[in-house]
């Protein structure tokens, strides 16, 4: 598995606000939505092409256009959704498949309870935006159901990783023989005994829309 800790002033500048405990919904969604379009930048480097030729007003141009299948983008609901739109405005033709899971705060076992995807996603790249990679728990689950579905290649993009989620994810798929890149962030330090990212910057789905 691949990692990229995307180093940026502007990518530090937005995260260091999205830390701070005293920014209010509006502003963290905004910000989050600003972030993940800088880290899909990174994140879709390998993105598949394929090479045409176009007429400009003067002469032909040789270019390249995005390869079909096109990409999916998949949300891990809740907070995935606040990385939706920063996402799909690179990639505005992409698809977009739902996947809904929760982590058992007594287990920290990822569950499934919502799914709204393709069946069949062979030959397809697919990258999965979710803010928190803690303990692995949910990516692995949601990264194992795209290649079960046929999917070449996942790409996460998620604002915080914590090494421990990271040594997860590079167990879980050391053999899978399939190309994983996780892109992010930050690399924070660690996670607490209630599976939080230190110093991260607390529940993504809480500071995104609220308590419910
Ligand atoms: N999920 C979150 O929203 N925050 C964390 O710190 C860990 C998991």
């Amino acid at each position: 598995m691949e990692t990229l800790v995307v180093d940026h002033p502007l990518v530090a500048h937005k995260l260091t606000t999205l830390r701070d405990v005293r920014t209010d919904s509006p502003t963290f969604r905004r910000l989050a939505d600003e972030l993940v379009t800088l880290l899909a930048y990174e994140a879709t480097r390998d993105v598949r092409v394929t090479d045409v030729t176009v007429e400009t007003p003067v002469s032909s141009a040789k270019g390249v256009r995005l390869a079909k299948p096109q990409p999916l983008v998949v949300p891990i609901l809740r907070a995935g959704l606040g990385m939706l739109d920063g996402m799909t405005r690179l990639l505005p033709t992409a698809e977009v498949g739902f996947l809904g899971m929760i982590r058992n705060e007594s287990t920290l076992q990822a569950e499934t309870y919502a799914t709204r995807l393709p069946d069949d996603l062979s030959g397809r790249q697919c990258f999965v935006v979710d803010p928190m990679l803690a303990t692995g728990g949910t990516l692995a689950a949601a990264v194992q159901f795209l290649f079960d579905r046929g999917a070449v290649d996942v790409t996460a993009i998620c604002l915080l990783a914590a090494p421990e989620g990271l040594a997860y994810m590079d167990k879980v798929f050391a053999n899978s023989g399939k190309p994983i890149r996780v892109v992010t962030a930050s690399l924070d330090e660690r996670l607490n005994e209630n599976g939080y990212i230190v110093p991260g910057l607390g529940d993504a789905g809480d500071r995104l829309y609220g308590v419910v």
